[in-house]
């Protein structure tokens, strides 16, 4: 097309040149929702086209475009001889200065930046439309040359457009300023934001942190980490510190051996050859030491932390204190090694057992044959029946204490607390031993301690009597020459008892066991001495059942000492019972015209009371059970007196007292009990009998209690 004067042709808001399809339809969209009339053209050459037929208000064009970019046509736009000059604006990026004397240089009227604010663009738009008129009065005309940047220009734009083309060039540098503050103000924001999560993080951090070392720290067990070149400890947490004692600064920077207890030192080399080789070691067992110098058992595992090519850095362990399962794998040894001791002494406890109840056995049934020999002498037979009678005893020991001690396995045994003269009882005891002393000529002293005449004690006399029994037959027994003393006397509130003997004496190591049950210091022992090995354990029971403790002392080849306490109760409202052993048979004239019902089962228990009791000439009525005895006291009005075995068929012996108490209550009724079951006493008594007296009975105390009671 031609430029030339040209007649006005079809009306039009805005023409956009645009090559870009999208910003081209973008821009009319907005254009003509605000009501504009839009035509656009793709290029500059099909701009000019649409100049031959169209007379737009307005061209808003692109600058670089293939063909006539923006500029020219700019410059052609201005070179049309139009009646109205039509202003351009151009969309640039306005990145480089020489947009705007090129824009200068072109007439161009104005500058939008793109990307361009749709208000910015609208209110531009209107201005220039506005400023139309003024456009048309002034055409002067500037022509100016230039040089920029090496180049020469020639500006020849008028004064009105050079104006608004330079204001709308400052103006985009403004909003690109606001935009740029904005931007920084947002980036300021968005740094604080930043800033602040940083912050957050880091403290997040610094928790979780404490939280692992707190950790590490607390662990129940103890790490050390080594560095594998020098073997120096590089690390180790507190519990580490904890159980050894050791400060930090005693740890870190010195060589790892100076840990361990000098008898691990050798296995802690090997394990380090180990770790050498192999990069670890698993469960190896070692003893670190403390600051005090003692062990601590551990069990360690190690594991090499190593760089990325794989050479080891320093050692990571783990150590954990297995001082408790040491002990109880000491304490597992213990009781092993006990179980097969207490075996041991098991079939060494038969085998005595079978030894020390046959003797007496023998004994019995060797002399009762001699004494079936009608033609032996009254010498012999009486030498027979001591040794029968002797035998008996034995056997009636061993089997007491047998008894004895089931009860107390069996928890069954309790104390029986009765009111009683200690002296009495010390001297009873004396008397019983004396003759046995005697035989062996061995000295028994005891000297009376006078302070039992003026208090009674409260204890279990029965217990307290087998004690003494059990201790001093022993001193009696490993005693050949020399003496065995008595000596009781009162420590604050105990009274404390010591046997002292001249005898065999004890080895030091075996004090505690002797006082286990069937625990003889050796077995050859009771081949020469006899024994089962239960009356020390016995006496021990007893003596800790009524609240006291013994021990022994002793110089072997010299003798030993037993030393015994009992609590020192002191009887404030004295009841003694002062029934007597010793007693002598008493005159008993005065029997002849008095009754006893012995109630009794058993024919040969029945045998010896009757023969016992002949010389009396008490007269005797039989009953062979409770229910006959019940019968018995309610139709005989001339009975003075019962003798209640308390073990009998269709009633028993406590059963048939407490109905003949409930009618007849001042008849006595004396029980008859088992020497064994000692807690018998106390059961008879509470039944209502009056007294009790243990089988076998001893002639001399039951003349003495049928006395007491039946005059
Ligand atoms: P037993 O006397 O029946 O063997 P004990 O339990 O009374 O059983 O005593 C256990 C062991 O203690 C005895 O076998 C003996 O080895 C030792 N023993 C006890 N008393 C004495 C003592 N006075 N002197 C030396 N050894 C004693």
């Amino acid at each position: 097309m031609k430029n030339g004067l040209k007649q006005p042709g079809k009306k039009i808001d805005i023409l956009i040149v645009e090559d870009s399809l999208t910003q081209a339809m973008q821009l009319k969209y907005l254009l003509e929702k605000n009501m504009y009339s839009v035509i656009t053209a793709d290029n500059g050459q099909n701009a000019l086209e649409v100049l031959d037929q169209f007379e737009p208000s307005i061209i808003i064009s692109d600058i670089c475009m293939p063909g006539i970019d923006g500029y020219d046509l700019c410059r052609r736009v201005k070179a049309l001889d139009r009646e109205k000059e039509i202003p351009v604006i151009l969309l640039t990026s306005l990145s480089n200065p020489e947009d705007v004397v090129e824009g200068l240089e072109c007439g161009a009227d104005n500058f939008i930046t793109k990307p361009y604010a749709e208000n910015y663009l609208l209110s531009h738009i209107q201005q220039i439309i506005a400023n139309q008129s003024l456009r048309q009065t002034e055409r002067v005309r500037i022509g100016v040359e230039i040089i920029f940047a090496g180049k020469r220009r020639f500006i020849a734009a008028n004064q009105q457009q050079m104006l608004t083309l330079l204001i709308s060039t400052y103006e985009a540098a403004v909003l690109k300023n606001t935009e740029l503050l904005q931007t920084q103000e947002e980036l300021q924001t968005l740094n604080e934001q930043l800033e602040e999560m940083v912050e957050e993080r880091t403290v997040e951090l610094k928790r979780n942190e404490q939280k692992y070392l707190d950790l590490y720290d607390n662990a129940p067990t103890m790490f050390m980490s080594v560095e594998y070149q020098t073997g120096i400890v590089i690390d180790c947490n507190e519990t580490l510190l904890k159980k050894t004692g050791f400060k930090r600064s005693e740890v870190i920077g010195n060589h790892f051996y100076s840990r361990y207890h000098p008898n691990s030192i050798e296995q802690v080399k090997k394990n380090f050859q180990l770790f050498n080789e192999t990069g670890e070691i698993e469960d190896s067992e070692l003893e670190l030491i403390t600051v005090s110098g003692e062990k601590v058992p551990v069990l360690m595992n190690s594991t090499a932390v190593r760089d990325e090519n794989g050479n080891i850095l320093h050692s990571r362990s783990v150590l954990q204190d297995i001082t408790k399962l040491k002990q109880t794998e000491q304490e597992l040894l213990l009781a092993k090694d006990k179980a097969e001791e207490s075996d041991n002494l098991k079939s060494a406890f038969l085998a005595n057992m079978s030894h020390e109840i046959r003797t007496p056995m023998n004994g019995i049934l060797g002399f009762s044959q001699l004494l079936s020999d009608r033609d032996i002498s009254d010498q012999e037979k009486d030498k027979y029946i001591e040794a029968i009678d002797k035998s008996t005893q034995q056997l009636l020991h061993i089997i007491t204490d047998i008894l004895d001690i089931s009860k107390i396995e069996a928890k069954q045994e309790t104390t029986q607390l009765t009111i009683f003269n200690l002296n009495e009882l010390l001297e009873e005891v004396i008397a019983f031993f004396r003759p046995m002393f005697n035989q062996k000529k061995l000295t028994l002293s005891y000297v009376k301690n006078q302070t039992f005449d003026k208090y009674k004690i409260k204890s279990d006399q029965v217990k307290l009597r087998q004690i003494l029994t059990n201790i001093i037959g022993n001193a009696h027994k490993f005693t050949e020459k020399g003496k065995v003393e008595l000596d009781v006397f009162i420590i604050e509130n105990k009274i404390i008892f010591n046997v002292i003997d001249t005898g065999i004496g004890i080895d030091p190591s075996l004090y505690s066991v002797i006082f286990d049950r069937f625990r003889q210091v050796e077995l050859t022992y009771s081949r020469k001495y006899g024994g089962t090995g239960l009356g020390l354990s016995l006496s021990k029971s007893y003596i800790e059942m009524m609240g006291g403790s013994i021990s022994v002392d002793s110089i072997p080849g010299e003798g030993s000492t037993f030393i015994f306490d009992i609590p020192l109760i002191i009887d404030a409202d004295p009841v003694l019972d002062n029934r007597s052993e010793t007693e002598e048979i008493p005159i008993v004239n005065s029997w002849v015209d008095k009754t006893l019902l012995v109630a009794e089962d058993e024919e040969l228990n029945l045998f010896y009371v009757k023969t016992v009791l002949k010389p009396s000439g008490i007269k005797i009525i039989i009953a062979q059970n409770g229910l006959e005895a019940v019968e018995h006291c309610k139709t005989n009005n001339e009975i003075s007196m019962v003798l209640m075995d308390i073990k009998m068929p269709e009633m028993d012996g406590l059963t048939a007292t407490r109905i003949i108490k409930s009618f007849n209550k001042s008849l006595p009724i004396i029980a008859i009990t088992a020497y064994a079951l000692s807690g018998d006493g106390m059961r008879c008594l509470e039944a209502g009998c009056d007294d009790y007296l243990a089988k076998p009975i001893k002639r001399e105390l039951l003349y003495s209690m049928i006395n007491k009671y039946i005059s």
